[in-house]
């Protein structure tokens, strides 16, 4: 019997991604660059095996499927997905499918998109999340490409995504690139809230002097409340976990220097692009990059050492614990906020039509940010899917005006500390920024017109275009 579906690259992602194909009933053909990691994934498959066939040769595994063929392609992003593409495109035939569900650039799976676009083959950019849990048992999955390829996975990629109260999240998005540039957006989203996140832990540790496992039950008790999501979820059992080597708390002993692999830069690099301000995105992207420079900000603390932290308020009893939890609500709803409004700019400059309440929707389980907020979200965009900004939908606007003075008390308390707070303090700028009627900007024109002649629109509709600071007002 002929596989269903073919998947390449039994790396972490991949393997998971295999079992749980093989799970949901579905006969599949896997092959990997080296072979050996191919039997090893099968000689560990257990009961799935009957639902396997590990092939050694690209030739085999393509021969494996039956055609039309739909082939997941999870492997190192970038470079790799061409060279495997190439390699395995002369084994095709006409109406296979390449499916790139690794991290793609969405600029990538546009162009590998219009590559194969007069030819016989089809090609879908999938975006995957939830990380080798959510591979195994139910990522959040994110699909671009033509409307009748979707139709020819939906069945199975609904198979084995996550489910939000019995509904998949997984949905078809829009054509190329679309499925990849909300990855990216999800990505950049998820920077921002453990940003947010890490910058409450700081609060909490050199603010109010808590223990990690004081720490831990604070995000404990949160995640009762309205902050319930995965990140809170994983927050109080990193805190509470201690080292098995040192025996003191995992955190304490980790080094403070951030990775990241990409997506949440070209989350930020995107909403340039697309004129749209993703302040708490941009915020968590330079925090990573600082905290890489280790070395940098030991020797800086030498010499301006630390400022004195201010007596936080409320230490005594819970009412600051109840700010920092408000507040990192209010700021994260300037984070979605943000992202979904690159993602409204981006669906109309490439043409994607992208649906607002699905996407909210497909995040709310499988993947890393999924949460209750995201019901939420969903039922904003359901009700209003074309609202400028979700902070003025009527549900968000209310929990807004709840949570904005909190965000304001802990900013105010953490800058007066010296305690960096780039993410939150972004957000509450953002929002004292989009509120505010009469900006600040009619200085700035003025200045441009001054020593660029750019000219000015006037307020009183006066067709009047230049400032009286000519030669005249030099002389
Ligand atoms: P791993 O490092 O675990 O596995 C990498 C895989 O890529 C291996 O199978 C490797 O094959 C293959 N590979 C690398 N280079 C090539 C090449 N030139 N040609 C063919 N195969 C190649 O990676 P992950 O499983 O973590 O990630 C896979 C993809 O999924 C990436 O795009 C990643 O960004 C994305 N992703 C990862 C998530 C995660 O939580 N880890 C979450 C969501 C997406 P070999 O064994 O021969 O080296």
């Amino acid at each position: 019997e002929q596989a269903e579906i073919g998947l390449i690259g039994l790396g972490v992602m991949g393997s998971n991604l295999a079992l749980n194909i093989a799970e949901k009933g579905n006969k599949i053909a896997v092959f990997n660059r080296t072979p050996e990691a191919t039997r090893k994934f099968y000689a560990e498959a257990g009961e799935l095996a009957g639902q396997i066939i590990p092939c050694e040769t690209l030739e085999e595994f393509v021969a494996a499927i039956r055609p039309p063929r739909p082939i997941i392609i999870m492997i190192k992003a970038g470079d790799p997905v061409d060279q495997q593409m190439k390699l395995l495109e002369p084994y095709l035939s006409s109406g296979d499918i390449m499916i790139d569900a690794g991290n793609a650039n969405f600029r990538d799976t546009i162009r590998r998109f219009d590559t194969l676009k007069d030819s016989p083959l089809t090609f879908i950019g999938m975006g995957v999340s939830g990380g080798e849990e959510g591979a195994r048992h139910g990522p959040s999955i994110m699909v671009g490409g033509t409307e009748d390829s979707w139709k020819r996975v939906e069945k199975v990629l609904t198979s084995i995504s996550a489910k939000f109260n019995g509904e998949p999240c997984v949905a078809w998005l829009g054509n190329d690139g679309a499925g990849h540039f909300v990855k990216t957006i999800h990505n950049g989203i998820e920077y921002a809230d453990m940003q947010m996140i890490a910058e409450i832990y700081g609060i909490l540790r050199d603010g109010l002097k808590l223990s990690a496992p004081e720490i831990s039950k604070v995000f404990g008790r949160w995640n009762e409340g309205r902050l319930n999501s995965y990140l809170i979820e994983i927050t109080e059992k990193v805190l509470a976990a201690n080292d098995p080597i040192s025996g003191k708390p995992m955190v304490d002993v980790i080094l403070d220097a951030a990775g990241q692999k990409g997506t949440g830069k070209w989350s930020v690099i995107e909403a340039q692009n697309l004129g749209v301000a993703a302040t708490g995105i941009e915020a968590a992207v330079a925090g990573r990059v600082l905290s890489s420079q280790k070395e940098e900000r030991v020797a800086a603390e030498k010499i301006f050492g630390l400022p004195q932290t201010v007596a936080m308020p409320g230490t005594d009893g819970l009412s600051f614990l109840d700010d920092l939890e408000n507040a990192l609500l209010a700021a994260k709803i300037a984070a979605y906020a943000q992202g979904f409004a690159v993602m409204a700019a981006a669906s109309k400059e490439y043409g994607w039509n992208l649906p607002m309440p699905t996407i909210a929707k497909i995040w709310r389980a499988g993947c890393i940010i999924r949460s209750q907020f995201l019901d939420e979200i969903t039922s904003a965009f359901t009700k209003d899917p074309d609202v400028a900004n979700l902070i003025v939908t009527p549900a968000f606007a209310q929990l807004v005006q709840e949570t904005d003075g909190a965000l304001r008390r802990v900013v105010s308390t953490a800058v007066m500390s010296g305690l960096p707070v780039p993410a939150l303090a972004s957000a509450l700028s953002y929002f004292d920024t989009y509120r505010r009627g009469r900006g600040t900007a009619n200085l700035i024109q003025a200045q441009r017109d001054f020593f660029g002649a750019h000219g000015f629109d006037r307020v009183d509709g006066v067709d009047k275009h230049h400032g009286p600071w000519g030669s005249g007002l030099n002389a």
